[in-house]
């Protein structure tokens, strides 16, 4: 039976939920496209409401389903031809405000509404609760005889408490058969005991750090939201170092002593072991993580343990926002400019987005934090909408890093080089005081792109449009679209000639060749997200590298991210140029958000550091603003041109991508589609174009662009659009993409 559901509902529901017999017929979401949740019937007996999580038959199957809102649900159906709800899981149901950001964000994001709820079943074997596990009393009474490692054993079971087998023989220091022989002696009951805790419940008040001075006013802001209670959104900026972690940690606080749950979404969750280990030396115990690397029982036991409320605070990548919590009463969006909260699968939605409505619905405070936010954040938070929170120095005597640029035009490599005669005399000095260098590029492999000498043949994928990068270490070219793979040619497949293919421009890989090469005695290492032994290994490579084991560290955007490393004190961009050029109408702010998060890897420690910045526009305002540390300026220019241009947060933009297995077929379908667009004044459509692109997995891929004024209904819009335009036949798909990022 559901427990603990809410009285509300009885009265709210009573009409469509009556217990009163047969024929009680319920709206049931499936995990399918369709646009309303399907009619079941509630077998006598069974007790469902809404929210609870069942199984139903589909066609031939069983899937997993959830009760829903009797609104929008399917209307004259003939009871008698309705199937009956197979089973009921034994699960707190989905609460209301879940529910409703369900609906609101499949509404927004023009999502089959199915979809959206199976986001938050992502655990089926947990929604039946964890078995009890077997466990110990002790009754009294002596043993037959006495020995030291009995006598420990009896010591601890004394205090009167339950314990598990093998954990009284731990604790004890003893085998487990000494505890057996006690138990054969009839010392001890056998109790059950709930399963234990994933994560044993944080301490608020476990040391609580000093705060002074203008961190000391962000934390009192903040937890004024949290004791006040209602929606907010509060947007902390402040440098890398600044103490931003340090401030959001005491509205965690102040959150857990109201008895609620908190949400902490982080990029690349899996990575950040060192963010783990200080929320424990903060609050004595770690959060609950939740990404995709989690193994399949700990993953089971996290949903179910949020859902009961057991669970206090979670730490998860955006996938995480989809956990049903009990009572949750804040979310944390750390770096909440990062691209990687975007979802651009399936259901496209942006997490950072999400968690504002999310707790809109439930009326709780929410936190935005960024040493460079997003322009659409930076504009709420200047128009009012967003409480700025500032943070304007590096805590303690860590200063930030002193940043050059090293104009390539003028300091240009030697022949088959990538660095600059002033990056690596930079090296060398920070090699010589034994501190440790990090270059930064954002291209795995070796090369990102071969051709042939003789006949200029490149290598591109079979089944997209783009060049197959050669990684040296697998001695494998690789398409990074499709996870294409073919073994690293000796000869032109075009002309037959041996040993004449080349690598054009250079990969991680490349550069650490180079380095090799100038420094041979030096500890180097690349890191980027294809190496093999997965997170495990990068953990051990991301701790070596803080201990110092490791004096030159070449890395993706992998290394950009939240790792403190105290001996790093010169930072290297090796193509400062590369995201600036790819048509994205947020390609200046991106490089200008990624370089300042590269750059304040270093000196976190209160050793004097240097950024070096290869780059053939050192004119380039991202450039001018990253040197000079005006951010403001740079702001001030991006928010004028996207509100010139009307583009978001000014104006509202949404991709439809359609792809089909032929050009014409997926171009067709978007002319028509085109056509079927509606007049609304403020709304245009640009395009079909052919997606940059062009071809991914062997289908191809045409885009249009919808842009409206603030105010257009884009929603309404897109959906009379689709309603008019034709079926999407054969291979052909249609995707919508709302507030998209990615424009390729
Ligand atoms: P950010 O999140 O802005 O990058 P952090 O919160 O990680 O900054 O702080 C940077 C470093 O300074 C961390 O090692 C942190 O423990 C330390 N620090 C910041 N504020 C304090 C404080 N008030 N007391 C002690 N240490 C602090
Ligand atoms: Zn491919």
């Amino acid at each position: 039976m559901a427990k603990d559901s809410p009285p509300h509902s009885e009265n709210l529901f009573g009409a469509l939920f009556d217990d009163s017999g047969a024929g009680r017929v319920v709206p049931v979401l499936v995990p399918m496209p369709a646009p309303v949740p399907y009619s079941y019937k509630v077998p006598t007996g069974m007790h469902v409401e809404p929210g609870s999580i069942v199984q139903v038959p589909l066609g031939p199957r069983q899937v997993i389903g959830v009760v829903w809102d009797e609104s929008g649900s399917e209307t004259g159906l003939d009871p008698k031809k309705l199937k009956p709800i197979t089973h009921a899981f034994d699960c707190p149901p989905l609460t209301d405000g879940m529910r409703r950001f369900l609906d609101w964000l499949a509404a927004y994001t023009l999502s089959p509404p199915g979809l959206v709820a199976r986001m938050a079943l992502r655990a089926p074997a947990a929604f039946e609760p964890e078995p009890m596990v077997e466990g110990l009393r002790y009754l009294g009474g002596e043993p037959e005889r006495r020995t030291a490692a009995r006598e420990r054993v009896l010591e601890l079971a004394g205090d009167g408490l339950s314990w598990t087998r093998s954990g009284l023989a731990r604790a004890a220091g003893v085998s487990a058969s000494v505890v057996d022989g006690l138990i054969a002696q009839g010392l001890f009951e056998t109790v059950f005991l709930p399963p234990p805790p994933v994560v044993a419940p944080p301490d608020p008040d476990y040391t609580a750090p000093r705060l002074e001075g203008p961190q000391k006013e962000a934390a009192e802001e903040i937890c004024h939201h949290v004791r006040k209670g209602g929606f907010s959104v509060s947007l902390i900026d402040g440098v890398t170092g600044s103490g931003k972690t340090e401030v959001y940690f005491e509205a965690i606080a102040e959150t857990l002593r109201q008895g609620r749950q908190v949400l902490i979404l982080l990029p690349e969750i899996a990575l950040t072991s060192s963010f783990l280990e200080r929320f424990q030396d903060r609050f004595g115990s770690k959060p609950a993580e939740w990404h995709s690397d989690l193994a399949p029982r700990t993953r089971e036991k996290v949903w179910r343990q949020v859902t009961t409320g057991e669970v206090k605070v979670a730490a998860g990548a955006r996938s995480a926002l989809f956990l049903p919590f009990e009572n949750l009463g804040l979310i944390i969006v750390d770096e909440e400019h990062d691209p990687a909260y975007k979802q651009e699968d399936r259901v496209f939605y942006n997490a950072r987005d999400m968690a504002v409505v999310r707790g809109r619905i439930d009326d709780f405070p929410v936190v935005l934090v960024s040493a460079t936010p997003s322009v659409e954040s930076q504009v709420n938070a200047l128009s009012g909408r967003y409480e700025p929170v500032h943070l304007p120095t590096r805590f303690g005597d860590a200063a930030m890093p002193d940043l050059h640029l090293i104009d390539m035009r003028r300091h240009a490599p030697e022949r088959g080089g990538f660095l600059s005669p002033v990056m690596l005399r930079g090296i060398k000095k920070t090699l010589e005081k034994e501190e440790q260098a990090l270059l930064f590029l954002n291209r795995r492999g070796y090369a990102p792109l071969t051709l042939c000498r003789v006949c200029g043949h490149r290598f591109q994928c079979p089944n997209c449009s783009s060049w197959l990068v050669e990684h040296r270490f697998k001695g494998q070219i690789q398409c990074h679209q499709c996870g294409y793979f073919e073994k690293t040619p000796d000869a032109c497949p075009e002309c037959g000639t041996l040993d004449h293919l080349v690598a054009c421009g250079p990969g991680v890989e490349r550069i650490a060749e180079e380095v090799e090469r100038h420094f041979p005695e030096a500890r180097t290492i690349v890191l980027s997200s294809d190496m093999t032994g997965g997170v495990k290994r990068l953990r051990l490579e991301l701790e070596a590298i803080e201990k110092g084991e490791v004096d030159i560290v070449i890395g993706t955007q992998l290394v950009a991210k939240g790792h403190n490393f105290p001996l790093m004190t010169l930072v290297g961009i090796v193509d400062a140029d590369l995201g600036l050029s790819n048509g994205d109408p947020r390609a200046a702010e991106r490089t200008f958000q990624l370089l300042s998060q590269v750059t304040g890897r270093a000196g976190r420690s209160g050793l004097k550091s240097r950024g070096l910045i290869q780059t053939y526009q050192p004119q380039h305002p991202v450039m001018q603003a990253i040197v000079s540390g005006n951010a403001e300026a740079f702001y001030d220019r991006e928010i004028n041109e996207r509100e010139k241009a009307l583009l978001p947060p000014f104006g509202r933009l949404a991709s439809i991508i359609v792809s089909a297995e032929s050009r014409a077929d997926a171009e067709n379908h978007a002319r028509a589609l085109r056509a079927a667009a509606p007049h609304v004044s403020g709304v245009a459509v640009l395009g079909p174009a052919e997606a940059a692109l062009a071809l991914v997995r062997g289908r191809h891929r045409f885009r249009l662009l919808v842009h409206g004024r603030r105010n257009s209904d884009m929603q309404a819009f897109l959906k009379e659009m689709l309603a008019k335009g034709p079926k999407a036949r054969g291979s052909v798909q249609v995707q919508v993409d709302i507030d998209p990022q990615s424009f390729l």
